[in-house]
């Protein structure tokens, strides 16, 4: 018989791994002056978890994970922010990665929502 390898997760799975998530993203803004080891321990872990559970990572959180070291990105003391005319560029002060998102003006983001095309075409780029 052949076996499933990735089981379905019920809805209060996800909801708890979810919550899970953003405590383990807390605790890691709270400990990472004090040790920035245990703070990339616990962003790892809520990594795991919404990977396990398949929880989305909130959109926040997820700038705050290096893609490439999986550490903790603090801006101005892991991470390098600049922006460009249409990204924000995530610097990695730990392994150099470079991540680029799109970034847009307050103001112009309002208007354009209703436009289904526009937020279509904005999270391709974003993947
Ligand atoms: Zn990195």
């Amino acid at each position: 018989m052949k076996k499933q390898r990735h089981s379905r997760k019920s809805p209060l799975q996800q909801k708890i791994a979810l919550h899970r998530i953003n405590t383990l993203f807390r605790e890691a803004a709270k400990v990472f002056h004090k040790d920035k080891q245990l703070a990339n321990r616990y962003v790892q872990l809520a990594r795991r978890i919404s990977l396990k559970y398949k929880a989305k990572i909130p959109q926040a959180y997820k700038r705050m994970l290096c893609k490439n070291c999986l550490c903790y990105l603090v801006p101005g003391a892991t991470v390098r922010i600049r922006l460009r005319q249409k990204y924000m560029v995530h610097y990695c002060l730990v392994c150099k990665n470079i991540m680029r998102y799109v970034y847009r003006a307050r103001g112009k983001q309002k208007a354009k929502t209703k436009d289904l095309y526009t937020i279509s075409y904005l999270t391709v780029v974003t993947k």
